[in-house]
């Protein structure tokens, strides 16, 4: 069978949740099928690890080491594959690569131009992928908005690949915007149109609609929606907004949307959600509640958190409980008020100084009123200053990244990264594995001496200062098989202490939560 080919583009607004809706429609395929998704982003960037999470949400860091499009957490979540950054293709990296083969002569005696140079290019990696991984269906999800600059060439691009592989292998769905706009109260189908209308100027007619709505698309609505827009009204699929991303899939397979992809590209694939529904249902009807304080720096948008989110998520579909998280921006933490009535803390990752101190104060509350905390990343680090500081009496303890010239610097530059000058890809990116203690909490949560877990730092714990910490009580659960680099660290003692270096909300998963939230969560319970 030849691969089959979905793209999914977006109309009228950005925030539409195409990543969700891409991530979805693989998962109700995934039962027989091997499906890999490819997102293509038009800003020049390479990749997202330059930006900052307010201007583009969580950087998702994959075990290849990829710093990719969060949308990537959407599809290892609901597709269960573990995807390679050269599924990521930006404008920046086509640009980047368009350049250099000029440069090498590989045009040479041509006119380099968008039209066909830069848009065979695309293909030609959309193809190159598809040979490497042999997939049956490859989703490809078209980043931005159509009519937007920044996505034209993407858009031209899996146009033209209706020819190369075949109008019979590849289909076209499009979500747009149904609004109910207040005192009209009825489903309005013109941003539909309006939005249609700019694809097909493109040249690409779609083949399947889906409606993003905040009630379920009536017959009338879909029946007009198929009249203007030249699609079967069955093939006008709800969007519904919905409590929790998880449920979309059910929506979809609801709204026909399997059998209409199977008509369409001739393939069969029939969803199998009784444990995901079951998994949902726990998510909605939990049994028991908690409040996880989230002390963070970009606490304001929880887009910048959303594997965190997601895998507290997890933890409430497997443990049927509901997870209130209380962000608590710690650039304010003037008083220890903000962690009042709280079951647990969490500390994330996180770069800079700004809001460090008022994190470390606390962690300082968490561990001496036995709160369960769990320290991700920077809060592992920041974990280590707060011990070292009241715990081992080291004054003015800090890392070096928050304080050059501290007199104790217990977090300091991996040696690898001295002679770093480049921002972009080069801190310490990707799985790395892990030795655990036998006996510690993190081996019992694992159940495992092995583990692998993705990482993105650019600091340690300084190994001149492991003795003294450990001296002091700090247990080195888990370290770098080369004994080397702290992994994990806890306080066996309290209730629930544990932090690690690596970012283990990155690889939770709905059927199988990540081991250190589910502990955490479950410490906070009991
Ligand atoms: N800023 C810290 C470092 O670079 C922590 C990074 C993170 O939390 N991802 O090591």
């Amino acid at each position: 069978m030849p691969t089959k080919y979905i793209t999914v583009t977006g109309g009228v607004l950005s925030g539409l949740g195409k990543g969700i809706a891409a991530a979805s429609i693989g998962h109700l395929l995934s039962s027989k099928l091997k499906i890999i998704p490819i997102k293509c982003d038009g800003y020049l960037n390479v990749d997202p690890g330059t930006m900052n999470p307010f201007e583009h949400g969580e950087v998702f860091v994959l075990d290849d080491g990829g710093e990719v499009d969060m949308d990537f957490g959407h599809y290892e979540r609901f597709l269960g594959v573990t995807c390679k950054s050269q599924w990521n293709l930006t404008m920046g990296k086509v640009f980047d690569r368009v350049r250099k083969k000029e440069r090498r002569g590989d045009y040479l005696g041509k006119t380099v131009q968008y039209i066909p140079h830069v848009t065979d290019l695309i293909k030609d990696h959309i193809f190159q992928v598809a040979r490497e991984e042999r997939p049956d269906m490859v989703i490809i999800e078209i980043g931005g908005t159509v009519g937007d600059i920044e996505n034209e060439l993407f858009l031209e691009a899996v146009r033209q690949m209706r020819e190369d592989v075949g109008k019979q292998n590849i289909i076209y769905i499009h979500l747009t915007y149904v609004p109910i706009p207040h005192g009209v109260n009825e489903q309005k189908s013109k941003p539909t149109q309006q939005s249609v209308n700019l694809l097909k100027q493109r040249g690409i007619f779609p083949d399947i609609i889906i409606g993003r709505c905040k009630a379920f698309l009536t017959p009338e609505i879909k029946t007009k929606i198929s009249n203007f827009c030249d699609v079967d009204p069955s093939a006008v699929i709800t969007g519904l907004d919905v409590q929790d991303i998880y449920e979309i899939p059910i929506i979809f397979e609801q709204e026909g949307l399997p059998e209409n992809i199977h008509k369409k590209l001739n393939i069969y694939s029939p969803p199998d959600l009784r444990r995901w529904k079951k998994l949902v249902d726990n998510i909605r009807n939990p049994h028991q509640e908690i409040t996880v304080a989230m002390c963070g720096k970009y606490t304001k948008l929880e887009d910048s958190y959303a594997s965190i989110v997601e895998s507290f998520n997890h933890c409430s579909a497997h443990l049927s409980c509901k997870i209130n998280l209380r962000w608590v921006e710690t650039t304010d933490l003037k008083d220890a008020s903000l962690l009042e009535s709280i079951d647990g803390l969490v500390v994330p990752g996180g770069f800079g100084a700004r809001g460090t101190e008022g994190k470390i104060e606390a962690i300082r509350l968490a561990r001496e009123q036995n709160i369960p905390f769990l320290g991700l990343c920077l809060g592992l680090q920041l974990a280590v200053i707060e011990f070292a500081r009241n715990v081992c009496g080291l004054r003015g303890a800090n890392s070096t990244e928050m304080d050059p010239d501290t007199p104790h610097p217990v977090i300091d530059i991996l040696p690898e990264q001295r002679a770093v000058t480049e921002k972009g890809g080069t801190m310490r990116l990707g799985a790395y594995p892990a030795i655990l203690q036998e006996g510690s909490v993190v081996h019992a949560l694992y159940g495992a001496s092995k583990v692998s877990e993705r990482h993105r730092h650019r600091y340690e714990v300084n190994p001149e200062y492991h003795p003294v910490l450990q001296e002091k009580g700090l247990c080195f659960s888990g370290l770098s098989p080369d004994g080397k680099l702290v992994e994990f660290i806890e306080l066996p003692q309290l209730k629930f202490f544990v932090a690690t270096q690596a970012h283990p909300e990155l690889k939770s998963r709905m059927e199988t939560p990540a081991p250190l939230f589910y502990g955490f969560v479950k410490a906070c319970l009991y």
